[in-house]
């Protein structure tokens, strides 16, 4: 059989790694190097050449977009359906196993993921119960100390140090937490993971059949794997198992959230004999691209060490664009990419790339403006906003009255009289009895514990759910979808919003029957035992954001740079370059390697570039609801200045960039300049806030701004082009 075409394109240590006899294989290397690809043809050589089953292979990705990419990948090599094919996530593979081991796994068949909104809302509720003080212990911290617990494997009952106080009440709290869960069949992000372990640990047989069965191995972006996938990964592996792991140190990011990179040096020392490869070659980024993010990286104290190379020419320097203001950052951006269009190249070679979610609204803005057709990754994403998840609630409730999270989420939402007493009193009586709220609320009407007002809403309350449930079970899912959106008359409840807001909601209800309707489960689902709706609901939560619209259509790609990871695009613009926003405040404020963290981040979101990068970043930007100057980001000036150009508005030509320049302090009184048009102290008059006084000017020409104190308004610093200032 002729099997060249799974080595050609494909250099000499790649090649190394792909046809690797038996053993554990590590590809080390850095972005843009070909791991992933690396990976595709191992998967492909595999099945075509040793003859390994499809069923015998299991592959693990970032995300479920990148596992989607792979699929479609091997398929091209092999020209055979991957569907047998094991592809995806570690929440994604984790999910399957429970779904068709939940007796096992110890969950009732029905069990509902719970996201990490709902997450919250429940720690919220059992800090409540508990009659602690919430501004001493936020839901949120709950959340990150029992999602950290279970990332390290840990149970209330291991958690060490319960002399503690703090660490006492917090596992007290988690504790509780695992009773509500338990209770309603509900399943948290780090649980899957953690009760996929379990399943393993408790399950000595099924373990021995799994191991038997996925005798190879194969993970992606390894340097960012936590704890518990680890041990989930070796235990899955056992004495026989083939390893072949890729990553990069350098791009681990996910550091916060409880990744561990050492796990490639335990890798090393955990499994016998492992052949390191190491690619040096990229095949991504021209030449400047890649000696910038070199650059960069080169400032981290802790790494493995390597250098990249091209063959590529060096191609266009770095464009760096210093903005007004945050509007001006994304007009620019946005003609930017209205050129490219024009130029003849599509939109979906294009993206837009940032530190926070929030930064992609005004992108957002002004490519509808310009009717750029774009889509959001991460963020609000559609299975995140209000609306939907309101309707999603009901949806979960027509299949499992148990699930708390969802009850309590529209029991009284339309508004039906169920006041906060009321939930209040049967939460108490959920708790005492070990019931759920919905048990507690059939129990509660039966001995008639409620005042009669009170007792007829949740009578009512109960009734609707049961009438739905009776009769919609076996309707289609967008009829049902429809249907819990009439009957719950859900609408009411957001008809006294704003006009504009009450439309947005509207629209994203019917986009929620539209994608019901479109819906159809994947065949993954099916092999494991999943009815249409817990295969929606499933999706809803674990690919949030992935998939709305038509994932392949022709649009600009708007991101955070974690969300960016393994992917690549011709063009791309990192946005908000600004100390404090990139790197994030908390980071330089913190200790403990937040910065190198950041500064990785960074190295990511360049290497994502092949032709052409620009960094922007903003001189004021609004944030918070006021004004701040910013300075550009410490990074920029870690690349070599001589690979920057900058482009300064409405200036035909550019210049290199300068870098290290010191902060601005602000001008006051003491120094005048004869350019500036008002005296210090002088009252002004703004078209909108009124009348002010001068307080200091900063800048100089079209970047010159000014601080003025409007006794209505507060004090603000404008830039004097656009602030329409008039002597007064
Ligand atoms: P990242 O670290 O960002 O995940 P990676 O190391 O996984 O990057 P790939 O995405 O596999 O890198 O490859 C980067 C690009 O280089 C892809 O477009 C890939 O097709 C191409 N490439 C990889 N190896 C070769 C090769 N030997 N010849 C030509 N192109 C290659
Ligand atoms: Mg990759």
């Amino acid at each position: 059989m002729d099997v060249s075409h799974l080595l050609e394109e494909l250099n000499e240590p790649q090649r190394e790694a792909v046809t690797a006899s038996d053993g554990h294989v590590l590809v080390l290397a850095g972005a843009g190097s070909g791991k992933t690809r690396v990976l595709v043809h191992r998967l492909a050589w595999l099945i075509q050449v040793e003859h390994v089953s499809p069923l015998g292979v299991l592959a693990v990705t970032f995300t479920n977009k990148a596992a989607g990419e792979m699929r479609e990948r091997t398929g091209n090599l092999l020209q055979v359906s991957t569907r047998p094919l094991w592809i995806g996530t570690f929440h994604g593979i984790a999910h399957r196993l429970l779904r068709m081991h939940w007796k096992e796994a110890g969950l009732p068949e029905e069990f509902q993921i719970l996201d990490s909104e709902d997450q919250q809302r429940l720690l919220r509720r059992i800090i409540r119960d508990e009659g602690m003080d919430e501004t001493q212990w936020p839901a949120r911290q709950a959340q990150w100390f029992i999602n950290a617990r279970k990332d390290e494997g840990e149970r209330p009952q291991h958690i060490d140090h319960l002399d503690h106080p703090v660490t006492a009440t917090w596992a007290q709290v988690y504790r509780r937490y695992e009773e509500y869960c338990n209770r309603g069949g509900l399943v948290d992000f780090a649980e899957l993971l953690l009760r996929a372990h379990e399943l393993w640990l408790e399950h000595p047989p099924l373990l021995d059949y799994y191991r038997k069965r996925l005798g190879h191995l194969l993970i992606d972006e390894f340097q960012d794997t936590t704890a518990i996938q680890y041990a989930w990964l070796r235990m899955l592996a056992g004495q026989t198992g083939q390893v072949f792991v890729v990553g990069d140190d350098d791009q681990s990011i996910y550091g916060w959230r409880g990744a561990r990179v050492e796990n490639v040096q335990h890798f090393v020392r955990d499994f016998p004999d492992v052949r390191t490869v190491r690619l040096e070659q990229n095949y991504r980024s021209t030449g400047n691209i890649l000696r910038a993010a070199n650059a960069l990286i080169a400032h981290n104290q802790a790494r493995l060490g390597k250098e990249l190379w091209t063959d590529d020419p060096p191609g266009q320097p770095i464009q760096l664009y210093a903005a007004f203001n945050e509007q001006d950052e994304a007009r620019f951006v946005v003609d930017r990419i209205q050129q490219w269009i024009d130029s003849g190249r599509r939109a979906d070679e294009a993206a837009v790339l940032y530190r926070t979610t929030a930064q992609s609204r005004l992108f957002e803005e002004y490519l509808l403006r310009a009717n750029i057709p774009y889509r959001v990754y991460g963020g609000q994403r559609f299975f995140e906003r209000t609306e939907v998840k309101d309707a999603l609630a009901y949806l979960r409730l027509l299949h499992n009255p148990n699930d708390d999270a969802a009850l309590e989420r529209v029991i009284n939402k339309p508004a039906r009289a169920i006041g906060q007493k009321t939930v209040t009193l049967l939460r108490e009586q959920a708790r005492a009895a070990g019931l759920t709220l919905w048990q507690a609320a059939g129990a509660a009407l039966a001995q008639g514990v409620f005042a009669t007002r009170a007792g007829t809403a949740v009578a009512g309350f109960v009734r609707l759910i049961e009438s739905m449930r009776e009769r919609m079970q076996e309707w289609t899912l967008g009829n049902q979808m429809q249907g819990v959106i009439d009957e719950s008359r859900l609408v009411d409840h957001y008809a006294k919003e704003p006009q504009e807001r009450m439309e947005t909601r509207f629209e994203n209800l019917r986009e929620l029957v539209n994608a019901a309707d479109a819906f159809t489960m994947p065949q993954d689902d099916a092999d494991a035992g999943l009815n249409e709706l817990q295969s929606f609901l499933s999706h809803a939560a674990l690919e949030a954001g992935e998939t709305q619209g038509e994932s392949w259509d022709d649009c600009v790609q708007l991101m955070t740079m974690h969300s960016a990871k393994g992917l690549e695009f011709p063009l791309v613009f990192i946005a908000g370059m600004e100390d404090g926003l990139f790197p994030h405040q908390r980071s330089v404020e913190e200790a403990g390697g937040r910065l190198e963290e950041e500064r990785r981040l960074c190295y990511v979101g360049m290497t994502r570039a092949r032709e052409e990068l620009f960094l922007t970043y903003a001189e004021i930007r609004r944030m918070h609801g006021s004004e701040n100057f910013c300075r550009p980001s410490r990074f920029i000036d870690e690349m070599p200045a001589k690979l920057l150009q900058e482009i300064r508005p409405r200036m035909a030509t550019s210049r290199p960039y300068r870098p290290a320049r010191p902060a601005r302090a602000a001008r006051t009184s003491g120094v005048v300049d004869d350019s500036w048009p008002f005296r210090l102290g002088e009252p002004v008059l703004h078209p909108k806030f009124g009348e002010g006084t001068v307080l200091a000017f900063e800048g100089s020409g079209e970047h010159t701004r000014v601080h003025v104190n409007f006794p209505a308004a507060g004090a603000k610093w404008l830039v004097l082009a656009y602030a329409n200032l008039q002597s007064a």
